[in-house]
């Protein structure tokens, strides 16, 4: 298998004896942008001097600005279904969790995506527990058809993400054809002894076929693929060399590594307790992990959830992370519940804040948020969209895109504030674009959608 555990292993503990001189020396490879080695990462992520540290975040920050500007990915996820067959340890879907289980009729799919539009939601990340009985692959395309169809007033859902369970070549096939954006699966921990013992006895047991789940998907021709693991189950940095052994497997095998990594910290959730877990992740080594992956692997998007509070979600943001979910709820039903007054949840989120308020202040930062979708329907995934990204010639249109599709947001569901600031970012922002035809098609797209038009992207 890919992950070597007897190599990280190693490579951390010699890691640890790193001087502060060896340190200096990786960070100033890390400057130069030439990719690290694990042992380099494994300093990283064992490193504690304060001059030292800041020195690194700085980096970061340079890196993610370098690379994706000012912009910012907003997205929602959307649960359909809690059924699930699995025992996952830490999780308050676990089969042996009692509580009236549920999945959404398809109106009841469509009545929540009227919401997230309502919302300015364009891109949504879709999840469900395992159940091949009560929510199978059909259910899943079912939703996806109902999802893209599903338009009020001037929302529609451009782009959706899925996670779904490990499954085979034939069933990613199935969700290549639905038109998915990107694949998305945690692998938990890649620490298999660990991984075991959070998975007992269920469908999810097998570390390797969970494992290769993404072998499979690219098999089937879906190249993107969102990785991650969840912070808090086995030795963090662990898992951030595991995670770029995967990603170098999936390189050298397809072409093409991780488009994504989600880092979710393990939160409490219905039925399960943070007691027993020892490996939990403070805010410092969390601080750490996002900066480290930001330098590891500059042109992998980095997602955090609304699990984090808003004040990590702002400084992370600095540094690292170029995509949040805004608005979300967790549970089945859970934005038609929350409309009600209730609320229902997988586990517990920190920014309850609207995506409004969200955008607001992303503005008020200096960032651009983004609703995006445009690579996935110009046919630029996979290696293609790595190639642009590589070159640097992806800030051409992501940064036009994002302002297009703020303008959007602004006119549709802006309240006047943000109306306001949305469009000084948008004037000054457009001044700043270094290519006069791209401005100009830019400046003409933005008439067009304070009169009415919608959905233009490069
Ligand atoms: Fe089921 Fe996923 Fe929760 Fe595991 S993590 S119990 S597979 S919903
Ligand atoms: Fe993402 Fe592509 Fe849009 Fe840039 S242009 S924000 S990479 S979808």
């Amino acid at each position: 298998m890919f992950i070597n555990h007897e190599f990280i292993q190693n490579t951390l503990e010699k890691a640890k004896y790193a001087t502060k001189e060896q340190i200096g020396e990786v960070l100033e490879r890390a400057k130069s942008r030439k990719g690290l080695s694990y042992e380099d990462i494994a300093i990283l992520l064992q490193m504690e001097d304060k001059v030292q540290l800041k020195e690194m975040y700085k980096l970061a920050g340079e890196i993610k600005e370098s690379i994706y500007g000012k912009r910012v990915v907003v997205f929602a996820p959307l649960y359909v279904s809690d059924y699930c067959v699995n025992d996952c340890v830490y999780c308050g879907y676990q089969r042996c969790n009692k509580f009236t289980r549920r999945k959404l009729t398809q109106e009841e799919v469509a009545s929540e995506v009227e919401i997230l539009e309502s919302m300015g939601h364009k891109r949504l990340a879709l999840e469900l527990g395992e159940d091949p009985v009560n929510a199978p692959i059909e259910y899943v395309l079912e939703c996806l058809d109902t999802i893209y169809k599903t338009q009020k007033d001037n929302g529609s859902i451009r782009r959706v993400n899925v996670n779904i369970a490990a499954t085979t070549v034939e069933e990613y096939k199935m969700l290549k054809e639905a038109g998915i954006g990107t694949y998305i699966l945690f692998q938990e921990t890649y620490h298999k002894e660990t991984y075991e013992k959070m998975h007992p006895k269920c469908l999810k047991s097998s570390y390797e076929y969970h494992l290769t789940a993404f072998d499979r998907a690219m098999e089937a021709g879906i190249d993107d693929v969102g990785a991650g693991a969840l912070f808090g189950l086995a030795d963090p940095k662990f898992e951030v060399l595991a995670l770029m052994m995967h990603n170098e497997h999936l390189e050298e095998k397809y072409g093409v590594g991780f488009h994504t990594i989600s880092v979710p910290r393990l939160k409490p959730a219905g039925g399960v307790s943070l007691e027993n877990f020892p490996n939990l992740v403070d805010d410092n080594m969390f601080k750490k992990i996002v900066a480290v992956l930001r330098i590891a692997v500059p042109f992998t998007g980095l997602i955090l959830s609304t699990r984090e509070s808003a004040k990590m979600r702002k400084e992370l943001l600095k540094y690292g992370v170029s995509q949040v979910s805004a608005g979300s709820s967790t549970g089945v039903g859970g934005y038609k519940s929350r409309q009600e007054g209730k609320e229902s949840s997988q586990f517990k989120t920190s920014d309850e804040r609207s995506p409004m308020d969200i955008l607001k202040e992303l503005l008020d930062d200096g960032y651009i948020p983004s609703y995006c979708t445009a690579c996935y329907r110009k046919g630029r995934t996979g290696e293609r969209f790595m190639s642009m990204a590589k070159a640097g010639t992806i800030q051409y249109v992501c940064g036009p895109n994002a302002l297009m599709t703020l303008m959007e947001f602004a006119v549709d569901y802006g309240d006047k504030e943000l109306y306001k600031k949305a469009k000084e970012t948008i004037e000054r922002e457009a001044e700043n674009i270094n290519r006069e035809d791209i401005k100009t098609l830019l400046k003409n797209n933005l008439k067009k959608i304070e009169n009415g038009e919608r959905d233009f992207y490069l």
